[in-house]
Parts: C-alpha cells; structure tokens; sequence
C-alpha cells in the first residue's frame, strides 16, 4: 500500500466557482487565472473542471502550449506579457494574448513580423507599483501600439493591491478611470477580492475580471469573509492517515526541539504529512486538523514526513483514522464535515494562497469529477 496520504481535486467545486464569479460580475467575461500550476490544482486537472470559461490566464508559454494540446482554441492571456523578443513567435503561432507593461515589450512588438496581428492588454500601474506604465506615460504607449500593424486591438489592464482590505480601490479606479475615459478598447482590473467585493460596480467589473485563488475555494479577504459567506466551495482536499499513536504522561515531549510539553495525560496521533508534502512547517500549536472528521490540534514541530495531534476530540481515533489537513473530511455524527484551508493559513500566518502552490510533486492526485461518474 502507497503512504496514505492524497490530495482531491472536485472538479465541480471548481466550476461552481467559477459560477460565482460569473454572478459577482454580470456581463463580464472570465480570465480564469490558472498560473502557478493552476495554484498547485495541475493545470490540465483545472482546465476541466473550468472549461467553461471565457478564457485562461497565466504567465508561461509553456502551460499556453499545453492548453492548445488539449484543443482549447478560446483566449490565453500571458499575464506578465513576454519575456524576450522570441516569445512573439509563440504568441503569433499560438495566438496567444499578452500584456504589455513596458517600452521594451513595444519595441519587440514593433520589430515582429507576423501575418496575425496580436491582441494586447496594456497594463496600467495606478498604484500597486509592480507592474505597468504610469498613468501619465499611458497614453503615449496606447497611441504607439494601437498603430502598429502588428496590434490587432488594444485592451486595458490594472492591478488592485488592496481590494481585499479597508484601504480599497476607489483611488486606484480613479486614476485608471481618469487616464483612460477617452480610449477604446476593453477593460480588466479585477482579481478575486476585487470580483467578490467590487465587481457589482459596472465601472469596476469592465470587460473582464481576472479571478484566481476563488476560483479554488480559496477566500481573498479571510478572516473578514469566509469561503460560506461567499459561496465558495474547496477545489482542493489533502488528507492522510494515523499512521501512530502515543500515550503521553505530563512532561513527555512531542517532537523534535520538543516544542510541545504535555501537560497531563494524553493521546496524540501521527499523520503521515510533513512538509515535504507542502504542509507548512512553521505551523503553531493548536492549528486545527480533521481527526475522523473531529477538530483536533496539532501539537509539536512539523517534520518532513510527518505530524501529531492531540487526539482528544477525537477519543475514538485508531491507526487508519482518516486525517483532513485542509478541505472535504468524512461524515461525522452523519453530517458532512470540512476544514476551510484559509483556516489553516491564518493560524500559519499565511494565506490560502501558499498551501495551494506548495502542494508537493510527491502527493498523488485524485481528480473527482462527479459528471464522469
Ligand atoms: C494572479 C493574478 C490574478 C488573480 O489573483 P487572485 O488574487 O488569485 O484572484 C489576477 N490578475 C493578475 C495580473 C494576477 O497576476
């Protein structure tokens, strides 16, 4: 028998969240973001359960070839544009959509030959200073691309850096606003937070919205909101097994550095998952963990391959006990059971966001995809 610990991808969770976004954001059509291997989900695992979307988001020409190798003929947006001069070859022969956030980009573009002239989404920086021309060198760069023979249409694109938080976007939605009432073109500045919180506004929502780690269950402005406030189901589970039990006298020690003391007798389990698996190492006392569908703690260091919980809510607990480290655990008591992954992020003092992508090679993946069945 393999380790017990897997990873479950829903298929339908994916699409049912991609449903969301489509309500937060009427008439808009859909970037679904699926960069950093589809935030850890696999990319080709994504694309089926989002395959009704308007169009994939990301960053390497590479996962844009694997999408065209499944047949998807519908728009791919690179979303840090290209990277050398080279790339415009792949983007002309896979027709693939780019961002353009520098003078370096244009400069290429205006030396590419090509038969298909590209579409183009011209990024704004309006605050968030990562990426994109300032605002007042955005018109001059839509006035050079939008006459280039090789520029079919030019889009316009921004990046939010706090709609997830009380600072908001209005000022960022102004300067955008401001710098761009008189171009044409179509218009993109949602991400997640953005799409869920701000999206109902018309001039907010533009064309297209940009949603990423919601489409995976995961929940941009946690703790404010959690994923049942806003409808969002898990696209990922990561489960495992007790693969020991130890009884524990007051004094005994948990772990390497033995970080957690006993403090009277207990039962603690060990979960075949470490952070060789993508589990957080730096995870505290106390994070919450799915023993037998029970909330449990973890308790002591993490190590690579393995951790441990106090097993006292869970007093049933045997070898084999099946273990929920984020997402769907078993029924208990009859009633479904699950551990939003924002919950384990926030007790890390990370975000939902990081566990996703760190899920390691190692773990198998089962995909469930309840239309298949
Ligand atoms: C990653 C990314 C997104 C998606 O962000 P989420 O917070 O995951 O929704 C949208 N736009 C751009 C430019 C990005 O890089």
């Amino acid at each position: 028998m393999p380790r017990p610990i897997e990873a479950l991808i829903h298929l339908d969770a994916l699409q049912h969240n991609l449903g969301i976004a489509r309500t937060c954001a009427p008439d808009a059509q859909v970037w679904s973001v699926v960069k950093a291997n589809a935030y850890g989900h696999g990319l080709v695992r994504a694309f089926e359960g989002l395959r009704s979307t308007d169009g994939f988001a990301l960053l390497d020409i590479e996962e844009a070839k694997r999408l065209r190798e499944l047949d998807w003929r519908g728009p791919i947006l690179l979303l840090e544009g290209i990277f050398e001069q080279r790339d415009l070859e792949w983007c002309s022969r896979l027709g693939l959509w780019h961002v353009v956030h520098n003078d370096q980009q244009v400069d290429w573009i205006a030396q590419h030959k090509t038969e298909w002239p590209h579409r183009v989404f011209l990024k704004m920086n309006t605050g968030m200073n990562r990426l994109g021309f300032r605002p007042h060198a955005f018109r001059n760069a839509w006035a050079r691309l939008s006459a280039l023979p090789q520029v079919e249409e030019v889009s316009l694109i921004t990046h939010f850096s706090d709609a997830d938080s009380p600072k908001g976007i209005a000022e960022q939605v102004a300067i955008f606003h401001q710098h761009t009432a008189d171009l044409s073109g179509e218009r993109s500045l949602c991400n997640s937070a953005a799409t869920l919180r701000h999206a109902q506004d018309p001039a907010v929502r533009g064309d297209w919205v940009r949603p990423g780690v919601m489409l995976y269950g995961g929940v941009p402005d946690y703790p404010e909101h959690d994923a049942d406030h806003w409808g969002l189901q898990p696209g990922m589970t990561l489960r495992s097994r007790l693969i020991g039990i130890q009884h524990l006298q007051a004094g005994d020690c948990v772990g390497y550095g033995s970080r957690f003391t006993a403090p009277g007798p207990m039962r603690i389990g060990v979960v075949a998952c470490g952070y060789a698996d993508g589990y957080p190492r730096h995870a505290p006392d106390g994070t919450p963990v799915l023993v037998d569908g029970a909330r449990c703690r973890l308790v002591g260091r993490v190590s690579m391959d393995m951790l441990i919980v106090d097993l006292d809510a869970a007093p049933e607990a045997q070898l084999g006990s099946e273990v929920t480290l984020w997402g769907h655990g078993p029924q208990r008591d009859g009633a479904p059971t699950r551990l939003d992954i924002d919950e384990v992020a926030h007790a890390c003092g990370t975000i939902s966001y990081e566990l996703m992508c760190a899920l390691a090679q190692r773990v198998p993946v089962t995909v469930l995809d309840p239309q298949a069945a």
